[in-house]
Parts: structure tokens; sequence; C-alpha cells
């Protein structure tokens, strides 16, 4: 008897680990695949990508000076969370911590650096020298903190089958700013109707364009968005580091294959099956090979070993590689040589026009001071262009209201007012900046005078 008690148990507990196991964590694989069969300009300009990148890894090596990039997050909220800080309208402090994490992986000043929990591969351990900043300008040229904020009606957006819908106005999101020159990162609620895990985060390998140019991006679950105010506590903050991985062109580093909403993915038979062994082969040759997600912490004596890597260009077997930050493990903490040199190759090809962006940005890790979200739906400045005359109609109570020209000088201010209108016609035609601070925050804009 207590030998059947103990083997009931041992189901139970095996049930409870495999239901714990989320073989959705990242949609990446399934999404791409699913635009390849559907998009040949994509599947023709993957092919293109992976053969420059060879070319250009071949010829050049990683890029010397740390790489800046411009990012606008776009946190999209329910319509009750007017408030920020408030359910998934997170708080500017839990992006900075967010970028935090980011921005110390991608230097490799993560907190695993030097002494990480096992050092198998730390020989491997590349320094992506990258840098992801707040855009501090927008698409229309107005200055911005490099956050949007949207309130939209959806509970949650389900990655099953509305991937891309909060990257789109009409369907409760916000359309992506300029993807050539902005990294969109799109935050929200993520659902999952079709089962099978929960969905952190994804975002499409490099390679769209056109009309599906506009998918280009990371969308990231709130919760797994930073480690701190609507985080969950079982968020390490690094889906971002991740998906950017898939952004500048790196797979996972494991075989994966199943079916998800009718169609078999990945390394898999009609079935679903998982029928190979290393899939990450576009110009990365230093991970070994590896299959059988593991979701586990990595520790000193962590030792899967799921593939014969001698079958795969190594000259000896080696552990799985489950640190890369490309693995589903919960502990990651770095990415490979070769890794980096993808990163590079697609900064430096498909995505120059990022690296080169004129767009301006703070690097210092904070959200800009005095660009605090203002709620927009609350404010309406009009017309823009203007004659001389400007309307401003605010339900939040206006505390100071300035005009400011080209070089930063004062040319009008006006406190305590709830709406108002203001002439300014009599000043020279030009750029002129408004600000306004209510209690929620403060709002810049550029006005356009033209007489
Ligand atoms: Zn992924």
């Amino acid at each position: 008897m207590k030998k059947i008690a103990i083997f009931t148990l041992s189901i139970i507990i095996s049930l409870q680990v495999t239901a714990q196991e989320n073989y959705k964590k990242c949609l990446t694989t399934p999404l791409v695949e699913k635009e390849l069969i559907g998009n040949s300009d994509y599947a023709k300009s993957r092919a293109n990508i992976i053969s420059e990148n060879k070319i250009w890894i071949k010829n050049n090596s990683k890029e010397k000076n740390i790489i800046n990039i411009p990012v606008v997050v776009h946190i999209i909220h329910r319509n009750t969370y007017t408030q920020i800080g408030q359910g998934n309208n997170i708080s500017n402090a839990q992006i900075e911590d967010a970028l935090k994490i980011l921005n110390e992986d991608y230097s490799k000043t993560n907190p695993e650096h030097p002494t990480p929990p096992r050092n198998t591969f730390i020989n491997y351990w590349g320094n992506p020298d990258m840098k992801f900043c707040l855009a501090t300008t927008d698409p229309d040229g107005n200055p911005t903190n490099g956050i949007t904020r949207t309130s939209t009606t959806k509970l949650s957006f389900d990655a099953d089958t509305e991937s891309n819908e909060m990257k789109r106005v009409w369907s409760g999101g916000i359309d992506a700013w300029d993807p050539s020159k902005y990294l969109n990162i799109w935050v929200c609620n993520l659902s999952n109707s079709g089962g099978g895990g929960m969905t952190l985060g994804y975002a499409y390998l490099p390679g769209l364009s056109g009309s599906n140019l506009y998918k280009d991006g990371l969308v990231i679950d709130y919760q797994y968005f930073g480690t701190i105010g609507g985080a969950s506590s079982s968020s390490d903050g690094r889906t971002a580091t991740h998906e950017i991985g898939h952004y500048l062109g790196l797979n996972h580093t494991f075989a994966e294959g199943g079916i998800w909403n009718g169609f078999p993915y990945g390394c898999a038979d009609s079935q679903g099956n998982l029928i190979c062994c290393d899939n990450d082969n576009d110009n990365v040759d230093d991970t070994p090979a590896a299959k059988d997600i593991y979701f586990g912490n990595v520790i000193s004596s962590t030792n899967n070993n799921t593939c014969d890597d001698t079958f795969y260009g190594f000259s000896t077997d080696l552990l799985d590689m489950d640190e890369n930050f490309m693995s589903y493990a919960s502990t990651a903490w770095m990415f490979t040589d070769d890794q980096i040199n993808v990163m590079n190759a697609t900064l430096n090809g498909y995505r120059s026009s990022l690296k080169n962006s004129t767009v301006s940005m703070n690097c210092d890790g904070s959200v800009g001071t005095g660009l605090n979200n203002y709620q927009l739906e609350n404010l309406n400045i009009y017309p823009n262009p203007t004659l001389g005359k400007l309307n401003i109609v605010s339900a939040d109570k206006i505390n100071t209201l300035s005009i400011t020209n080209i070089i930063g000088k004062e040319i009008l201010f006006a406190k305590d007012i709830s709406a108002n209108t203001i002439d300014f016609s009599s000043y020279e035609s030009g750029v002129y900046f408004i600000n306004i601070s209510t209690d929620k925050g403060t709002h810049i804009e550029k006005i356009i005078l033209t007489k």
C-alpha cells in the first residue's frame, strides 16, 4: 500500500510540474513560421538576411563602440486604470527597472558577472555592448519621454489569435512609431485561448516589410517587464532581453516543435512531435545542440545533455547551454560571441537605419524629468499649426502653462487655469513649445505659429 501511495503521489507531482512548464513562454517560433508561410516577401527577406549576415560576419568583427538604440515603450492599459501605476498602467519606476535589467544584460554587467552560478560556458560569454535608450523625440518631432500610454476597453490581448492587435489603434492598441528608427515595445496584458501555458512575450525575426512592417518590435506581458510594481513575483525581468535577441536575428538555443493554431511548427512532424535536435544554426555555431526544453534554474550541478554535439559540428559532446538568454531556463545570464556577431550583423544590415537612427534619446536610464506621461485624452490643444490663438481644453486643472521659443526663452506664462484661449500672434512665425503641468504630470508639445 505504501508503495502505491508513493507512486500515486509521484504522478501528481509530475503532473503539477508539467502544468507549470510553459511551452509557449515565447511565441516567436510559431509566429515567425506562420508569417513565413503566408508572406513570401518575408520568406525571401529572411533568406537574404541570413546570407547577408554570414558575409558580414566573415568580413567584419564586432563593433568596438557601444551601439545606442532608441526605444519607445507603448503601455496599453485597461481603461479603468486611469492612474499611472495602477493595474497594467505600469509605473515609470517599473519601466526604468526593466530598462536597467535589459541594459545590464546587454553590457555584461548583469549580477551574474563575473561569477555565474556555473562556469561551464564562461569562455563563450560575450559582451553585446548595446544600450537601449528612451527616445526623446517622437515621429512628429515633438519632445517625448519615450513612453506612450493608451487606454483600451480590452481586458487582455489573446497571444494565440490577436498577436498583433496591440499594434494598431483600430484594434485597441497604438500604431508603431517608424520601426526603421525606433525599437517599439508594446507592454500589455497577454492571455492564451489555446492553452499550453502562458506567453510572456514575442518578437518577429528581422525581415518584415511593406504592409506587414507594423508588426515589427516586441510584445511583452506587463507582469514580465521589469521586476517591481505590477510585475509578477516570478518575473526575472529578462523577457525583453530574450525578445531583443529574436528582434536582432537570434533563434532559441534549443530545438522546439509542436502544434499551434492547428499547424505543426518548429522541428516537428505532422503530429507535433519533436524530430530533431538543433535549430539555431543561422550563423550561430557556438551554442551546443539541445532539445527537451529546460525550464529550471541553472546551478553548478546542472548537467543536461540532450543531444550529442559531435553530430552538429562540435569536436566533443558538450552540456546544454541552459544559461543562454535564448533558452527557457528560469535563470540565464549570457549571450555567446557568435550570437553577438549575428546581432551586430543585423544592426549593420537589415536594421542599419535603426543603428544609425538620428532620433534623439535619453540614455541615463531614467524616465525624463518634466515629461511625465500626461494622459493625452484629457488634454486638447488646437489648432496646431495656429495663426496665434490656441484653445486649450483640459479635464484636469492646469497648474502652470508656458510657451517657449525654439531657443528655450519663455514668452508666455500662466497658472491655475482649467480651460483657456491664449494668444501669441504678436510673435514671429516659427516653432514654439507649450509646456502644461497638472497634478497628473506634464505635457510638452511642439506648436507651429504661421501668420
Ligand atoms: Zn523566444
